[in-house]
């Protein structure tokens, strides 16, 4: 599978990697997910960001080669409202970051109108579980109750005009065969659906977070990498996203298998690159602000040199809307 899978990402991605960091914008959240470290209930530090502070967090990963932004929000009707997320776009916009992906609480068709007039190219949604019964236990209270919505979310994404589009689950929520099985099937459906759409499949694990979570059915690195290898050859033209969630050693290895885009250097709590002392590091896995605890430390520089090293080109852009 192994050999096969590396065949169709050349063939399809040839040997570009692309590049992109997270800019957690809030780690305010209305929500109480039993694995999240910003679900509501835990007591860290809360904040976010003003759109000037968004800027300068920009600036430091432009300074760092990077073009594509991800801008990540937990889901807060007041403090993260659309009037905000606009903002945050059209500040980042200015500052001529030519793709804008977005990862935030799902919004109904019309605010995703706005979002992408603001000149946001992409949003990514995870269905976290699809496995109903796993999902009404893990998310007991909040808006993201409703599974329904967000299962319909990446539909409404694609017909407001988002020209990416990711979908996800997180991975040892539930058996990985069933959520494999589950996301394949909705992807299948979102490429059938909206043809004109590119669609991306991230494959997160969990990590240690606030919260002290134990995953109920923890996935193993030769299951992530047989999960790469599946996807891949159902899906050979589908960008497949790996964060910093995973450490070193193995993103190497799943970047010559079929990761074509992945994250380097980054920070997962509100100010990380440009203010840490906003969001003070406490205890890890007890009170800390960040989302999740990285396991691959090194920065973009060395994360570049050693898939140049693997025979890979790093890309950092491959779009601008001049091209619309
Ligand atoms: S996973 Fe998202 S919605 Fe759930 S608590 Fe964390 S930030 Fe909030």
């Amino acid at each position: 599978m192994g050999r096969q899978a590396q065949a169709a990402t050349f063939r399809h991605f040839g040997r570009a990697m692309r590049m992109f960091a997270p800019v957690y914008l809030s780690n305010e959240c209305v929500n109480g997910c039993l694995y999240c470290g910003f679900s509501h209930k835990n007591a860290i530090p809360r904040i976010t960001l003003a759109p000037d502070v968004v800027e300068k967090e920009a600036r430091h990963l432009l300074a760092e080669g990077f073009r594509n932004i991800l801008l990540v929000a937990g889901e807060h009707p007041q403090k993260t409202s659309i009037d905000y997320l606009e903002k945050c776009v059209k500040q980042l916009r200015q500052l001529d970051v030519p793709s804008i992906n977005l990862e935030i609480g799902p919004q109904s068709t019309e605010n995703y109108r706005r979002l992408t007039a603001a000149g946001a190219e992409g949003l990514v949604i995870y269905q976290e579980t699809y496995d109903r019964e796993t999902y009404r236990r893990l998310h007991p209270i909040g808006p993201k109750q409703d599974y329904e919505w967000r299962l319909q979310t990446p539909h409404r994404a694609a017909e407001a005009g988002f020209r990416r589009v990711g979908i996800g689950a997180l991975l040892g929520l539930h058996d990985w065969r069933q959520e494999a099985l589950a996301m394949a099937a909705h992807l299948d459906e979102l490429q059938r659906k909206w043809w004109q759409t590119l669609f991306t499949v991230s494959i997160p694990r969990l990590r240690p977070a606030a919260g002290r979570f134990t995953p109920p059915s923890p996935v193993s690195d030769r299951d992530l990498i047989q999960l790469v290898c599946a996807l891949r050859l159902a899906f050979p033209q589908a960008g497949i996203v790996l964060s910093t969630r995973e450490p070193a050693p193995l993103r190497d290895i799943l970047a010559q298998i079929g990761v074509t885009m992945m994250s380097a250097g980054s920070h997962t709590d509100p100010g990380g690159y440009t203010q840490p002392a906003a969001t003070p590091t406490i205890e890890p896995e007890d009170h800390s602000p960040e989302q999740f605890a990285v396991a691959d430390n090194r920065s973009a520089r060395e994360v570049t040199a050693r898939l140049r090293q693997l025979g890979y080109d790093p890309v950092w852009k491959d779009w601008d809307a001049c091209l619309n």
